[in-house]
């Protein structure tokens, strides 16, 4: 075994959270190194999770958008979706943006390594290298090695039939129809590109509404939209079992008036959520912490191992790609001691869901302000009214606004509609700065723009409203 080679800081992984973390440390100073089991950087996002299903969601769009251009003036004739050109698509712009990630890890000095790494003792760790073992010693260690797929009892992922959304962004070809457990942000996702693409869908959601994370007047509006879509929406329904089919999947539910049906797929997507990736890794050889399998960590991202820090799904937060980056960024700086290093506000990180319509939503829902103790104020605005989303042909959705009556902070804001998951940044920065609603209404819009929405809401929570 070659002698340790050392390190200021050791990242084990490098998706959004690994690569961003070692970025930075790079940036600040730091001796690092990558480790990556896969023989590529950038985690699930960049190869099975987001950056793929974006571009089979974009090609969605696309295609429903040529669908009726006929509306807009455009006469488009012979519409056909090329499934191994959006493929190739896909696969292009992967490696284009892991060519990017390497090329950043190079320009911050930052070394990589190949291979499964496991911590063997405080600032120890093991890569197993196609050439062997290969000893690393650091000062800091950062776990970010993710999370995977998991499943529901009675339902076994083959990657064949009964896949996931890795082997969903693969298929050699379109599948006729196609069941989904589960409508988070990945069943929507899926349940929603693949009726644009023409399969026939059936989406299943335990809980009495999709998207539950949501406000429920955005669940509420998904479901009458995905209905009049076409898909085949049930919520409140449960999973009973699945069989193999001659051709597929036969899946087995109960409905909420509890009448037991089923419906024959040819592919199944089990979307329920994700499980941290915290296997073989030496954990139990260090004071770590888990808590129902996710590392425990400070508000700093540091476990009950000094020295040791885990960012990104491996932890309880949100699992979503920024929210990784940002703990990221918060891990290393603390390390190496900048001052910058504070701790986040969970509650003002973004949701965005490019499902259509596009979700994208911050802060607390109305259910939730109430809860908390809030005298809540709201304002709706419809897309309906909305000029520019008339010129788009796309008037589906509204953006909410929360907000306290006492101090008028806003407190959430949830918008269901065009263009959802970019506008929903000025949200953020809104809540960030602990706006109040009347703040955000006398903040000038561009006309005729779709921002102007968010606006006009402030405006009905401020009852000053114009257009409505
Ligand atoms: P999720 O936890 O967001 O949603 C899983 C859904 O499955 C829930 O609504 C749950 O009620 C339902 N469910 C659980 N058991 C069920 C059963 N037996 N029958 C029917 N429904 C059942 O998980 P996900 O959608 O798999 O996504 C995993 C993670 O990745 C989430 O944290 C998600 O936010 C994130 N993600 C985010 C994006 C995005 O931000 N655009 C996209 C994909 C994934």
């Amino acid at each position: 075994m070659a002698n340790p080679i050392n390190y200021d800081v050791a990242i084990l992984g490098s998706g959004p959270g690994g690569y961003v973390a070692a970025i930075r440390a790079g940036q600040l100073g730091l001796k690092t190194l990558v480790i990556e089991k896969d023989p590529h950087f950038g985690g699930t996002c960049l190869h099975v999770g987001c950056i793929p299903s974006k571009v089979f969601l974009h090609t969605a769009e696309l295609l429903d958008q040529v669908r009726q251009a006929g509306v807009h003036g455009v006469v488009v004739e012979g519409i056909r979706l090329d499934w191994a050109a959006l493929l190739k698509r896909k696969a292009r712009i992967i490696k284009k943006n892991a060519g990017g990630v390497a090329f950043l890890l190079r320009k911050n000095n930052v070394e990589t390594l190949t291979g499964f790494g496991r911590i063997v003792s405080p600032g120890k760790l093991e890569v197993e290298t196609a050439e062997g073992a290969q000893p690393v010693s650091a000062k800091a260690i950062i776990v970010a090695t993710g999370s995977e797929p998991r499943s529901i009892p009675g339902v076994v992922i083959d990657g064949q039939n009964i896949v996931t959304n890795t082997e969903m962004l693969d298929l050699p070809s379109r599948p006729q129809s196609l069941g989904v457990i589960g409508a988070g942000a990945v069943g929507v996702e899926f349940a929603s590109m693949f009726q644009s693409f023409g399969t026939k869908v059936t989406l299943i959601e335990a809980l009495p509404r999709l998207v539950p994370v949501e406000d429920e007047e955005v669940s509420a509006i998904l479901l009458e939209s995905f209905q009049k879509r076409g898909i085949e929406t049930m919520v409140g329904t449960r999973v009973e079992g699945v069989s193999e089919a001659e051709e597929g999947v036969t899946v087995r539910f109960t409905q909420a008036d509890g009448t037991t049906e089923e419906r024959n797929v040819t592919k199944l997507l089990v979307a329920v959520g994700r499980k941290s990736r915290t296997d073989g890794i030496g954990l139990e050889l260090t004071a770590v912490e888990l808590d129902r399998g996710n590392v425990v960590v400070d508000e700093y991202m540091e476990t009950a191992a000094r020295g040791i820090y885990a960012i990104g799904d491996v932890v309880a937060t949100q699992q979503l790609a920024h929210v990784a980056s940002a703990e990221a960024i918060l891990a290393v700086e603390r390390i190496a001691g900048h001052a910058a290093a504070r701790p986040l506000n969970y509650t003002h990180m973004p949701g965005a869901t490019y499902c259509r319509p596009e979700i994208g939503s911050v802060g607390l829902t109305e259910a939730a302000a109430k809860e908390q103790g809030y005298d809540v104020k709201v304002g709706r605005f419809p897309f309906a009214a909305s000029a520019k989303a008339t010129i788009l042909g796309d008037n589906e959705g509204f953006v909410k606004v929360v907000s306290d009556a006492k101090y008028d902070e806003l407190l959430g804001v949830h918008i269901i509609g065009p263009h959802a998951t970019g506008l929903i940044a000025e949200a953020v920065v809104a809540l960030e700065h602990e706006a109040t609603a009347e703040s955000l209404m006398r903040t000038v819009h561009a006309h005729p723009t779709l921002s102007e929405a968010v606006a006009e809401a402030a405006h009905v929570a401020v009852e000053m409203s114009i257009h409505v």
